[in-house]
């Protein structure tokens, strides 16, 4: 806390990990005598930078970029780049200590990097958010490449903004390098399946955490939170396994629709329209919209799954869902759910699939659009989409043995964790002290 003052999640992520690894520690001394856990905590690279750039009024802007390089233990620093106002340091460590363990857990060869601006995208015009995303890319572009840092989309940057990135880095570069980012478009480089990613490997991991308790999404009622690219994906492939998804949000407010949300609406909505969700009701008259996003896990339903953003479920959302019946809860966005809300979950034996596990599905087919992009050539969306699969299903097993073989059996959080953390920590052991 005191190396990193005012960094409140970033010190809650770190103490979510640590305290998982007591178990690992005891075991194998190694990881405290070499120093491990001192140097996991640190970032390998923090950069910061000015991001200028002129409105449609002819006035500049300036903004703060990030790029967080926090491990390359395993492989190239890979993360996303948020786009919001809440961004700061603290916010980007978060998320790149994250997914360094998240990484690892895919079982390819991407260390953790994250990224971003406090920039705001709303309300901005085609031609704002075009102009500020090359200044973006202009400074970023010196630190990343296909070999040692590939970024991807996250929070307020989607295949728009990816592709105004990819043509600035180009123009730079003088050449297109097409591994240097991921989430591009399928005319120039993008994996196909890799929008649907994230939301539908969040569906498979709770599948199988399901699945280890005899139920299934099968007739079950679901509610999403947001309405963005993780959320859409979860809401579609949920309903396609049987489940009616009643509820989805923005971060203005949220709509229930007893029969069940309809995809097609809030895709075009959002990905089209760009518009809010409070728009949904005039061509739905059944659906009901409430401002304000937290009282969305009022509503009862048998899985929950936040795929907004951090710490969306306060301990008492979640009490109110344990109240209500949830049985399951799947992460799909990132640290969704505060360390108490975890608590609630976990003491009541709900199913609960963390973050870091449950929307590994996005980072993995990154990776995968890499090796396509190495070999110069792409797997149809049903290759892809089988491998995510098993990737999400390994995930699951590596976690559930982890946590049993470490005396914390069924428990997710602590699995993921450890699973994680061992192939960084050996690397990082194999490597030396660097
Ligand atoms: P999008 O920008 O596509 O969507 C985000 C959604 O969450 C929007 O509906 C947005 O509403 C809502 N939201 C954002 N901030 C807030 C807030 N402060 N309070 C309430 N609602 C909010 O982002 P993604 O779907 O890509 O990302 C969602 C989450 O998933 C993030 O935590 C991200 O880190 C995580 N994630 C994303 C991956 C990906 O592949 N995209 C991979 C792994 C994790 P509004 O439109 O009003 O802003």
């Amino acid at each position: 806390v005191q190396r990193n003052p005012h960094e409140s999640e970033f010190h809650q992520a770190v103490k979510e990990i640590l305290e998982s690894l007591v178990p690992v520690i005891a075991k194998h001394p190694k990881y405290m005598e070499n120093g491990i856990l001192e140097r996991i905590v640190e970032p390998e690279r923090l950069i910061t930078f000015r991001v200028p750039w002129v409105d449609d009024q002819g006035q500049v802007q300036v903004n703060r970029g990030f790029r967080v390089q926090f491990n390359s233990a395993i492989g190239p620093y890979k993360g996303g780049l948020r786009f919001h106002p809440s961004v700061n340091s603290s916010i980007i460590k978060f998320l790149g200590f994250e997914q360094t363990f998240k990484n690892s857990l895919t079982g390819q060869p991407i260390g953790g990097g994250k990224g971003g601006s406090d920039f705001d995208p709303k309300g901005k015009s085609e031609a704002e958010v075009m102009r500020f995303t090359q200044s973006f890319m202009t400074e970023l572009a010196k630190y990343i490449g296909s070999d040692t840092d590939v970024p991807a989309g996250d929070i307020g940057v989607g295949a728009r903004e990816i592709g105004y990135m990819f043509g600035q880095y180009k123009r730079l570069h003088g050449g297109h390098e097409a591994g240097v980012l991921t989430g591009k478009g399928l005319l120039y480089g993008g994996s196909l399946a890799r929008t649907e990613a994230t939301g539908y490997g969040c569906v498979y991991f709770v599948e199988e955490m399901l699945k280890s308790k005899g139920l299934s999404f099968d007739g079950s009622t679901v509610v999403v939170s947001g309405s963005g690219n993780v959320s859409l994906y979860a809401i579609q492939k949920a309903t396609q396994l049987g489940a009616k998804v009643v509820a989805c949000s923005d971060s203005n407010g949220y709509v229930y629709d007893a029969d069940g949300i309809n995809f097609e609406t809030v895709k075009r909505l959002k990905e089209v329209e760009r518009k809010r969700i409070s728009e949904y009701v005039k061509e739905h008259p059944n659906a009901v919209y409430a401002e304000g996003c937290e009282n969305i896990w009022s509503i009862p339903c048998d899985i929950a799954l936040p795929c907004a953003t951090q710490n969306e479920i306060s301990a008492q959302s979640a009490e109110t869902l344990v109240a209500n019946g949830v049985k399951a809860v799947g992460e799909g966005a990132n640290m969704p759910s505060t360390l108490e809300a975890i608590d609630v979950f976990l003491k009541a034996d709900v199913l609960f699939g963390p973050a870091k596990a449950a929307n590994a599905g996005g980072v993995a087919v990154s990776a995968l659009e890499m090796a396509q992009n190495s070999m110069r050539y792409s797997w149809s969306f049903h290759e892809v989409d089988d491998k995510l699969h098993a990737i999400m299903k390994n995930i699951y097993r590596n976690s559930i043995s982890a946590a049993e073989e470490y005396g914390y059996p069924g428990n997710l959080v602590v699995g993921a964790n450890i699973a994680g953390f061992i192939k960084v920590a050996d690397s990082m052991l194999a490597h030396g002290v660097v």
